[in-house]
């Protein structure tokens, strides 16, 4: 473990159990140079515990160049409960975990997350003051999917201005994997500015209910990322790009929501640059999320929106400075948020 997190960055990894409700949780706190560490809490059926650490370390680390790149002041951290979201969760292990939270006294602040419904969350809002996302009556800003879509449709607009040199969505060919929170809402935005659009869920009726509302043509699961198309924006789950899709992908410009798309960080960003295709680094364009929660942490709402329409400012400085030193856009985003949450470490 100690070798895993050397490799990563990381600075802390927190076990939580609890042999009265069964909780077993891991917190991974990969770096808190920029503030509080500030990331989702996951619950899943993990094969076993090394697999539950990799993904802890994987998605925390990821939170810190997310919250560097965001301009917001926390550092990367996220929470994975061990257990099907079906058959094993109850209100007494969500408390559990709460009370667990409790006691770290805000070095990690948690959320929504796969398997993590907004009453799980209330729940363990019982027990501690350090979630985030709760409803407006409750003094939080609710669900933060309809910013991380706006993050994204603004993040759209930039690499369509950059790559096809338009300034309009109109007649824009775009194909939106997954129908769900983000990935609705965001047809959603695309289809007022005349978009073309079509769509896939592995559900096929959230395809058609979106497909219905926003004159979209609803694809096969297995050809959406390979349609002919300016722009595929990924809103469903990670690692969709990777040695057996990238070689077949036909988009101009890959941007969308879902977290962790490239298989590899290491190989699969150069292969989409040796393609040609413009890639808008994940944890850039689908910042909007993280962005209202954290200002919801600051109580300063107001901030949100204008915070998440620049997400697309910030993805155009990360293309400039890729063509200009001619390297890929994950890499350059990769250092400008290590400049950031590295800097103020010396
Ligand atoms: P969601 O569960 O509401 O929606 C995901 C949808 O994808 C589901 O409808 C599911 O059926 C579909 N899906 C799964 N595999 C598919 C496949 N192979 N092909 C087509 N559809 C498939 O989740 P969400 O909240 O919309 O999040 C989507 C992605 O965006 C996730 O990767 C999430 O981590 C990321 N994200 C979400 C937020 C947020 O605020 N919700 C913020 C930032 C990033």
């Amino acid at each position: 473990m100690f070798d895993d997190m050397q490799s990563t960055g990381h600075e802390q990894i927190i076990h939580a159990f609890d042999q009265n409700t069964g909780l077993r949780a891991l917190v991974g706190i990969h770096n808190t140079t920029l503030g509080p560490a500030l990331g989702g809490c996951r619950m899943w059926n993990y094969a076993n515990e090394s697999e539950a650490l990799h993904d802890v370390l994987r998605l925390s680390r990821s939170m810190t160049y997310k919250s560097a790149m965001a301009g917001v002041a926390f550092g990367g951290g996220k929470a994975v409960i061990f257990g099907n979201p079906a058959k094993d969760k109850s209100e007494a292990l969500m408390r559990s975990f709460g009370k667990f939270l409790q006691n770290l006294r805000g070095g990690f602040v948690t959320g929504q997350d796969v398997g993590i419904t907004s009453t799980d969350v209330l729940h363990m809002h019982k027990e501690t003051k350090y979630v985030v996302g709760l409803p407006p009556e409750m003094g939080g800003t609710g669900d933060p999917s309809p910013m991380a879509a706006l993050g994204v449709f603004n993040g759209i607009k930039a690499s369509v201005a950059y790559r096809l040199q338009k300034d309009s969505l109109r007649g824009v060919r775009i194909a939106v994997q997954g129908c769900g929170n983000v990935g609705s809402k965001l047809c959603h935005l695309l289809h007022k500015e005349a978009a073309e659009l079509c769509v896939s869920d592995l559900d096929t009726s959230k395809a058609e209910a979106v497909a219905a509302s926003c004159d979209a043509r609803v694809v096969d699961i297995d050809q959406l990322l390979f349609e002919d198309v300016d722009v595929l924006a990924p809103c469903a789950l990670g690692a969709v790009l990777n040695d057996d899709s990238i070689p077949f992908i036909n988009a101009k410009i890959i941007a969308g929501g879902a977290n962790n798309q490239l298989d590899d960080e290491s190989v699969h960003d150069e292969m989409l640059l040796a393609r040609n295709i413009l890639y808008a680094p994940d944890y850039v364009i689908n910042a909007g999320g993280l962005i209202n929660v954290a200002h919801e942490i600051m109580k300063l709402p107001d901030a949100i929106v204008e915070k998440t329409k620049a997400i697309g400012d910030t993805l155009l400085e990360v293309y400039h400075r890729a063509t200009k030193q001619g390297t890929s856009t994950g890499k350059i985003a990769n250092h400008i948020a290590e400049e950031r949450f590295r800097r103020r470490c010396s």
